[in-house]
């Protein structure tokens, strides 16, 4: 097996942020050296459209993991070798038995082409040549090879630059949005349920940094609630290089809730209690806005009226990507993103403790404010904040 030493890395939407495009590299370099941190002597370099990357070591098998780096859109291991046509020739026979035995195995017949792209003109072979001389070595070792140029299923490309060239036939795919960090931090808030990991992977792969606050309401709900949790944040955090979660203790606030407040206005002012919390949290960490999972009419807490009565309580704009998505859209996104398994892990959540027999459904901010007045608001927040427990992923 050929030592795959360089990952050749492409990124979509990057390329288009004109003069900001500089810094959308770097941070995706540094997100993806932080990925790979664990790769002796990686490195990596910009090219026009691409990135290199370069290790000791064969870097095939971490070619996934670095698909998994927001702004890329595919990754593909490569063997770099020196500018020798012979040299070039011999890599691209081992690139494409590799390509045949892992991703095309059994099958009579694959569509394949050449692409060989010839950025230094210094090459003494033109693309043509190249392409020609490749062909005649590779065809007649693969009777299943087709040649397609429009439909090619391997397509074997070689990159000639100033002082090497790559060549490589497999693709990654990544999932592309931009890099981590790139814009801005945001605080989700988030339960142990299906749609707020969700929500918070949704805003990472659009750029932004995400920090995590949970409401736990120990001793209404146990210490498992509290690992399900962390393992959730833990989780979601393989996306990105560093992840904070505030665990807040939740359960004098929803005790002065049940005692001062009526039933039925319970869950709302649940509600309106961690979006105030959150606020404080965010403005102290420098997060721009809240994340939540909620979905227009999943459950009664989701009325359009209901979202208005809650948002009211908040001091930071709330986002909300699961929006217009139905459950099985977000449960099918959790089973992609790995958060799946956990979060149908059956433990409480702090939303059921002391829940009204009937919760309202079309509440308003004006009632909600109403039903609260007797709460020492201030206080409540204040001691939530004070009491918030700060965890750190991975752990230093
Ligand atoms: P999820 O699957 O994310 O729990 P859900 O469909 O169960 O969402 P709700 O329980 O109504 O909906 O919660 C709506 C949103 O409120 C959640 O997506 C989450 O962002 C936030 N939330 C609810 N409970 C908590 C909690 N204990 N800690 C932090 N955030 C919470
Ligand atoms: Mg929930």
């Amino acid at each position: 097996m050929s030592n795959q030493n360089s990952l050749v890395i492409r990124y979509g939407e990057l390329g288009l942020k004109g003069g900001n495009r500089n810094t959308f590299e770097h941070a995706l370099c540094d997100n993806l050296k932080v990925a790979l941190k664990d790769v002796p002597g990686f490195k990596t370099s910009r090219q026009r459209g691409r990135i290199t990357c370069n290790a000791d070591i064969d870097l095939a098998p971490f070619a996934e993991r670095a698909s998994k780096v927001f702004g890329i859109t595919s990754v593909s291991p490569a063997t770099t070798t020196y500018l020798d046509a012979d040299l070039i020739v011999a890599r691209t026979i081992e690139c494409v038995g590799e390509a045949l035995i892992n991703d095309f195995a059994g099958r009579d017949e694959v569509p394949f082409r050449i692409t060989v792209k010839r950025a230094n003109k210094q090459f003494p072979l033109r693309s043509r040549e190249l392409t020609q001389k490749i062909a005649e070595a590779v065809l007649p070792l693969h009777p299943q090879l087709k040649v397609n140029l429009q439909n090619a299923e391997l397509n074997l490309e070689v990159d000639i630059r100033e002082e090497l060239a790559s060549v490589f036939a497999r693709r990654h795919k990544g999932y592309g949005g931009l890099p981590v960090g790139s814009m801005g931090r945001g605080m989700c808030l988030l339960s142990g349920g299906i749609d707020s990991p969700v929500a918070a992977w949704m805003c990472m792969k659009r750029g932004m940094r995400m920090e995590f606050i949970s409401f736990y309401s120990f001793p209404h709900v146990g210490p498992q609630t509290r690992e399900k949790i962390i393992r959730l944040a833990e989780k979601i955090g393989e996306y990105q290089p560093r992840t904070i979660l505030h665990m807040i203790p939740f359960a004098p606030y929803q005790e002065a809730i049940r005692d001062n407040c009526p039933a039925s206005y319970r869950t709302v002012l649940y509600r309106r209690a961690m979006q105030r919390i959150a606020t404080a949290m965010a403005k102290r960490n420098r997060c721009k806005a809240l994340i939540t999972g909620e979905s227009l009419g999943q459950v009664a807490s989701q009325t359009m009226q209901n979202i208005a009565a809650i948002e009211d309580a908040s001091g930071l704009p709330v986002l909300r990507p699961l929006i217009g998505m139905d459950k099985t859209e977000a449960i099918e996104l959790a089973k992609r993103i790995g958060t799946f398994e956990l979060s149908i892990q059956p433990v409480p959540d702090c939303c059921t403790v002391f829940q009204p027999e009937s919760p309202v459904i079309h509440g308003s901010a004006e009632e909600a404010q109403l039903a609260e007045a007797d709460l020492d608001i201030a206080n409540l927040t204040y001691a939530a904040v004070i009491g918030a427990e700060k965890l750190e992923f991975p752990e230093r």
